[in-house]
């Protein structure tokens, strides 16, 4: 890490702490060059997930609106919330793996999947999905997803 005082990149970490409440580690550092101590953070990278739409729009994803498409869909059968939600966060999981932009088809994929519009998924069906397909034969609800 550059020190703030003479641009020397030799350091020596003199302590290492968690911070933030787990959410960062804090170093203090020491430069080898000038003695300056300085501190540094370290943080998960956030990485941007981002829905692109037909129209090429792109979006940041919100498993809320997942929740809602499913819950439209689903609004004459017995879906609980939390089964929603567990669905959203499990296709939230399954998108995440395929890279930080996915098309919004891609994301009506397995709420197809969901609504018995689509038996197949270029997404493998997670357990949640599985129980949901079980229990909800069959409603075709595309227009919601
Ligand atoms: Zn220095």
């Amino acid at each position: 890490m550059r020190c703030p005082r003479c641009s020397g990149v030799e350091d020596r970490v003199m302590d290492s702490r968690t911070a933030e409440e787990g959410a960062a580690i804090r170093r203090r550092r020491e430069c080898l060059a000038c003695g300056r101590r300085f501190t540094t953070y370290e943080r998960l990278e956030e990485v941007p997930f981002v829905v692109v739409k037909r129209s090429g729009h792109r979006e940041p994803f919100e498993r809320a609106k997942v929740v809602a498409g499913l819950k439209a869909a689903g609004k004459n059968r017995p879906l609980s919330l939390p089964l929603l939600e567990q669905i959203a966060a499990e296709v939230e999981e399954t998108l995440r793996l395929e890279g930080s932009e996915v098309t919004s088809q891609q994301v009506a994929w397995p709420c197809w999947t969901h609504c018995g519009g689509a038996t197949t998924s270029p997404i493998s069906a997670s357990p949640a999905c599985t129980k949901a397909l079980l229990t909800q034969a069959t409603f075709s609800a595309r227009q919601a997803c």
